[in-house]
């Protein structure tokens, strides 16, 4: 089988290394990739938003799969894009259509989707400037903080939690003025739900579904839960809260209800779903879903996976996922993200990366990396994800954090209290 896997993060190298090791494979191309992915199959230099250069590519090298990373592609239509074209029509790709990525690339689409199927969500108004006056009214019904969301993509910014009622006016006002541009020409307002976070994946064939490990991220770039939001600065699986009981409520009151709502919507999908969850005292509440894995969830759910994750594409794309289940790693899988200096703000790339031969133990997956003939240098903000399993959690993050020590780059940061949480 030769698959083609679009995306360059730490999410395709965690992905790419996973297929890798699958009998089934032929050739993995992976485009645009990375330094890493380049070491487990043959990255191709297209961007995953250039359709037609996909197009091409799949029909002069045989591709029988393919397999999106990021959100992008999958917001824009690229699985329409093959389905509607007779001479691609027939390569299976893991991701859904234009209409099941609106879970993702719309709040409002999301919210009315939970709202139809009865899924445990934040109470919530969905306002544009033609009900601007009942999103004021709605506020004042509301007890700070104050969540306001974009309802388009915004590049991870357009979620703004606010102390102040007056300040979530002025906000909301701005916002439906173009603060995000279209993406916030409407705008969820929404109840605040005060709990833990954690994150559960599933893969569907729109019907069937198996529930893959959960996990917890890290989303500041300081220590501590402070500063900016990031991309993620680490993660950790499984999530010691998320025990039998409330794994249960997830899957009976959340997983399965999101599967058979996109059925019974005539939402045809296949591919990853990314449930973002609040324990409110031991009850699951959904706050956002995403179409595809998270980055660096990715890098500690996939390597928890024993089972073939071209087989379970392979049933995905047939429709038969329903036959199959997934055999679990018992142990703790914890990452911890090297950074570029100045991250999430400015920063300097092309820094050359030393040190890498000298991990033995544990998993190095590239993020932001690039291969400069020869050297490893710095090509993103997030740059390498050092993952390490553990029997219990404080060990993978012993070795997750020696790993962080011993690569080394100008200007590399990486927050130290990754799980400590927990
Ligand atoms: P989202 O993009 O919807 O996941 O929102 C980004 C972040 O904002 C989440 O990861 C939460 O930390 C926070 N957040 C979003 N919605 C709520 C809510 N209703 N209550 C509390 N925190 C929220």
């Amino acid at each position: 089988m030769n698959i083609l896997l679009l995306g360059s993060g730490g999410r395709e190298h965690a992905l790419a290394w996973k297929m890798a090791q699958s009998e089934k494979l032929t050739q993995l191309f992976i485009a645009p990739g990375n330094a890493g992915t380049k070491q487990v199959g043959i990255n191709v230099n297209i961007n995953p938003n250039d359709f037609e250069a996909i197009k091409a590519f799949v029909i002069d090298n045989n591709i029988n799969l393919i397999v999106v990373g990021p959100e992008e592609p999958l917001v824009r239509g690229v699985k329409d894009f093959v389905l509607n074209d007779p001479q691609i029509a027939h390569v299976p790709v893991i991701g859904p259509g234009k209409e099941g990525a609106k879970l993702e690339g719309s709040k409002e689409f999301a919210k009315a989707f939970m709202m139809r199927h009865d899924i445990p969500t934040a109470a919530y108004l969905s306002v544009t400037q033609d009900n601007l006056e009942e999103g004021l009214a709605f506020l004042k019904t509301l007890k700070a903080p104050y969540v306001l969301k974009a309802d388009g993509l915004a590049a991870g910014k357009g979620v703004l939690i606010l102390d102040e009622l007056t300040e979530a006016e002025a906000e909301l006002k701005e916002m439906l003025s173009g603060k995000f541009g279209d993406a916030s020409s409407t705008v969820v307002i929404e109840e605040f739900l005060s709990g833990i976070e954690l994150s559960v994946f599933v893969l569907t064939d729109g019907h069937g579904y198996v529930v893959l490990p959960e996990a917890k991220d890290y989303k500041r770039i300081g220590e501590g839960d402070t500063g900016l939001n990031t991309g993620g600065m680490g993660a950790i699986s499984p999530v010691p809260f998320a025990d039998d009981v409330f794994m249960k409520k997830v899957h009976d009151r959340i997983v399965k209800p999101t599967i058979d709502g996109l059925a019974n919507d005539n939402i045809p999908y296949k591919g990853f779903v990314f449930i973002g969850l609040m324990s409110v005292e031991g009850e699951p509440y959904v706050i956002e879903y995403n179409v595809r894995m998270g980055d660096p969830e990715t890098e500690v759910v996939i390597p928890r996976i024993k089972t073939d994750l071209v087989d379970l594409f392979e049933a995905v794309a047939a429709g038969e996922l329903r036959k199959k289940t997934v055999e679990v790693d018992e142990r703790f899988a914890t990452t911890v993200m090297c950074v570029s200096g100045g991250y999430p703000e400015a920063y300097e790339k092309g820094k050359e990366i030393s040190g890498l031969e000298k991990i033995t133990e544990g998993l190095v997956f590239h993020a932001g990396t690039a291969d400069a003939d020869g050297q490893v240098v710095t090509s993103g903000g997030r740059v390498i994800a050092m993952t390490a399993y553990g029997n219990t959690k404080e060990e993978a993050l012993k070795q997750s954090f020696a790993n962080a020590q011993t690569v080394s780059y100008e200007g590399k940061y990486f927050r130290s209290d990754i799980g400590f949480d927990l």
